[in-house]
């Protein structure tokens, strides 16, 4: 076995040990869905985020979470009052697991629609292990009905959402920006579609044959999108924009702490930061293995 096959086995095994209770028991980690703009909802778990949008012509969901937490979305739909079946689109950040989780089966039930970026369709396909998980779980790709290209404005219902690849944490990720109202005010909001640095890490890039400077493509990416004038961020998982205090503060405090201009650009910081020191990581490991 290869040194970075090693390191992958003991990176899935840390992860599965992590995730081990939320597996067998999915609702440990669900919270109540709520509100974070007009026509804007909080539909995911304390894990992973998934954002609904109500449009003119149904819902959008921003991600579709785990596979095991299916029944907590639609748990969450049904108690703001809106209905599964009235889920027309689901608009993929990128080609992980616990992003896509319920596509498939929405699709199935309710004949949503589900879009995701060229890049990530491309990548998932020439190689399906990128997306899903070990042979140890039985994870399905997700069936995608509509690809976005880089800059396309996703229109529906009224909704217009602009996204824009931010590659790195995979070659496909897509950034969402769209604008919210809250009390009469309009902001733009920003998703963010994937920061999690591990995935930039050598072992992990060697191991699905991906190119070996993804850390360096992520900082182009956050460079990109640094100056988007944000004021509602959301997550891709609730620890990129402190998703679980601003609602514990909205819930103590009300007002409305997800209109907040400091929290994209201090975010898009902390990951560069992050992802350049993963860039050096990566540049002493290939001295030393490669
Ligand atoms: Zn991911």
């Amino acid at each position: 076995m290869e040194w970075y096959e090693k390191w992958m086995r003991q990176h899935n095994m840390a992860y599965d040990k992590k995730h081990r209770d939320f597996y067998a028991e999915p609702s440990i980690e669900f919270i109540e869905p709520f509100k974070i703009a007009d026509d804007l909802y909080y539909v995911g778990d304390r894990l992973v985020c998934i954002h609904l949008i109500r449009t003119d012509e149904g819902l959008i969901l921003l991600d579709a979470g785990y596979p095991c937490t299916r029944h907590l979305l639609m748990t969450s739909i049904l108690r703001l009052g809106f209905q599964p079946k009235d889920v027309k689109w689901i608009i993929l950040t990128h080609a992980h697991f616990d992003h896509y989780g319920a596509a498939n089966e929405f699709r199935r039930l309710f004949g949503t629609k589900v879009a995701m970026s060229i890049a990530d369709t491309q990548s998932m396909r020439e190689l399906p292990s990128r997306a899903t998980r070990g042979p140890d779980y039985n994870f399905r790709m997700p069936v995608i009905d509509r690809e976005i290209a880089d800059g396309e404005i996703f229109s529906f219902g009224g909704k217009e959402i602009r996204c824009v690849l931010t590659p790195g944490h995979t070659l496909g990720v897509m950034s969402f920006f769209f604008n919210v109202t809250d009390q009469g005010k309009t902001y733009l909001a920003g998703l963010y579609g994937g920061a999690g640095i591990n995935a930039l890490k050598l072992p992990y890039l060697l191991y699905h044959k991906l190119p070996l400077d993804m850390a360096q493509r992520m900082v182009a990416s956050l460079d990109c999108v640094k100056a988007e004038p944000v004021v509602v961020h959301l997550g891709n998982h609730p620890y990129n924009n402190h998703t679980l205090e601003k609602r514990e503060k909205q819930l103590k405090e009300g007002g409305n702490p997800f209109i907040d201009p400091e929290s994209w650009p201090s975010f898009v910081e902390d990951i560069r930061q992050k992802s350049l020191k993963v860039a050096e990581e990566n540049a002493e490991l290939e001295k030393q293995y490669l």
